[in-house]
């Protein structure tokens, strides 16, 4: 069986992480979706709340799992049998950072590897961050997430206004 894990902080599920989701989900038996519990950068949503996202739309694809995790992507990887890990490329910008990332998980681990998805050119200038700063200063974000996914933003900036 072909596991293969989708890391990410994804702070939230946007439109673009999704198609990564749908796209990915067609190439392995199994696709676990790993939300990073990272201390380090101040998340919008708590773990457990992009968790519950995610489920919930990805909740029509069968072979797609959400789980959170800290520590090593590697471990975690090994943890779920996966041998490799997908990430998305939007643009030039994020390949640099990517492959000193791969190259890194590739020494700490040999059995896992990284795959490149391209994004989708409809989604090639989107980003989590990019969805914020719009919502913060109260523009249309229907056009970036998951329906589902819309109120939930907006509730939290209503509730720090
Ligand atoms: P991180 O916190 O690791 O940057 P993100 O949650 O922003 O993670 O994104 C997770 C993965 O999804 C990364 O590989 C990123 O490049 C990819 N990604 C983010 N936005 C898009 C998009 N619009 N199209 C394709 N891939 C994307």
């Amino acid at each position: 069986m072909k596991i293969a894990v989708y890391p990410g902080s994804f702070d939230p599920v946007t439109l673009g992480h999704l198609d990564i989701i749908v796209r990915a989900s067609k190439l392995f038996d199994k696709l676990i979706v790993g939300v990073l519990n990272n201390n380090i950068k101040s998340p919008l949503f708590l773990v457990e709340e992009r968790v519950n996202m995610l489920s919930e739309v990805t909740k029509g694809l069968p072979n797609v799992e959400v789980q959170s995790f800290s520590g090593l992507l590697v471990d975690f990887a090994k943890n779920n049998n996966a041998n490799a890990v997908v990430r998305g490329l939007r643009a030039i910008t994020d390949f640099e950072y990517e492959l000193q990332m791969a190259q890194t998980n590739r020494i700490l681990s040999e059995q896992v590897d990284t795959i490149f998805l391209t994004t989708n050119i409809e989604y090639s200038y989107l980003s989590s961050s990019t969805v914020k700063e719009v919502a913060m200063f109260g523009g249309d974000i229907s056009k970036f997430l998951p329906k589902e996914v819309v109120p939930k933003v907006l509730e939290k900036y209503n509730h720090k206004k």
